[in-house]
């Protein structure tokens, strides 16, 4: 998981290493990572890394990553800035989960969801004082192709044009996708509805071990544009006047589920598939986490 942070460094890597799931308990796996006590530092054979955030599999509270690494972000948008939540690791690592991204496992304590939940919250808090518009925007990449998750034509349809997103544009700075759908939302519940949506229109490819979405990158979009009403000659205060000035500000937060890290192997005649063995803190997966660990501390 990376974040770009508004604070010091402009990018933040945290560590989460997910429990052993069934399946691998019944392969016999065993763990093959450890967190260092008391440090933000990981084992891995005879490796060490130290990282941001380090989120063991058991003595942190699932809200304990949300807290220290995003809702920094979600504040930061209110002042104006971009940010970016990255989602990296191989396929069954726990990017879907961790992210929110997948309507299975009880996903709504994923990242996305408490992004939300701040959000309007704050929203709700401040609401008196600053309009409020808010967009959501779900793309899918899969190889080579952009297709808008949220284009109810798009669905089932991937033969067509019918939801395939144009080209990138890039202007001042500012990136564009034409043709992708962003919709305007009022309420948390509207924003949670598409977000299931798109999650339920991308598009998977089934492999072995995991047939969710392990090829694909899933960019979810909040925007926040804001009209604040502020009185210049005091602007600590919020008693609303005839005097107040208006300040616009618009930010944007991606939320990233990338494709599984592993690297491709071809399998069968169409060459397209990970042969992929599931993952995480099984010693099955040892090489491909070292692999993990070892980007994610260059990222740094
Ligand atoms: P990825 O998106 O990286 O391929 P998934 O999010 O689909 O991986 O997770 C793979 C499996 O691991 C799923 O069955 C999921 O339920 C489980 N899993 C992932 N993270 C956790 C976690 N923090 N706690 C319990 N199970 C998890
Ligand atoms: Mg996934």
């Amino acid at each position: 998981m990376e974040a770009s942070a508004t604070e010091d460094c402009c990018v933040k890597v945290a560590v989460h290493i997910r429990p052993l799931i069934n399946d691998e308990r019944l392969q016999g796996c065993a763990d093959c990572v450890t967190v260092v006590s008391g440090k933000p530092q990981v084992q891995i054979g005879t490796h060490s890394f130290t990282f941001d955030h380090v989120y063991g599999s058991t003595g942190s509270p699932p809200s304990a990553m949300f807290e220290e690494c995003v809702a920094p972000l979600v504040d930061g948008l209110f002042q104006g800035y971009n940010a970016t939540v990255l989602a990296y690791g191989q396929t069954g690592s726990g990017k879907t989960y961790t992210m929110g991204t997948s309507f299975k496992d009880g996903s709504q304590t994923g990242l996305i969801p408490q992004v939300m939940n701040a959000l309007f919250s704050k929203i709700e808090a401040l609401k008196h004082q600053t309009e409020f518009q808010l967009h959501v925007s779900f793309i899918e990449i899969l190889k080579e192709e952009v297709r808008d998750l949220l284009d109810h034509t798009a669905v089932n349809k991937s033969e067509t044009t019918n939801g395939h997103v144009g080209k990138v544009t890039t202007s001042n700075g500012v990136i564009t996708l034409a043709g992708s759908t962003e919709v305007s939302v009022r309420t948390l519940k509207e924003m949670a509805c598409y977000l299931e949506q798109g999650s339920l229109n991308r598009a998977t490819g089934s492999t072995n071990m995991n047939n969710q979405s392990s090829r694909s990158h899933a960019i979810f979009t909040i925007t926040l544009e804001q009209m604040r009403k502020f009185n210049p000659a005091f602007p600590g205060d919020s008693n609303l006047n005839d005097s107040m000035s208006e300040e616009y500000l618009c930010a944007k937060l991606h939320l990233v589920d990338l494709a599984g890290s592993e690297r491709a192997k071809r399998t069968g005649s169409d060459g397209l598939r990970f042969k992929e063995s599931c993952i995480s803190p099984a010693d099955i997966n040892a090489e491909e986490t070292l692999n993990t660990l070892k980007y994610a501390n260059r990222a740094r």
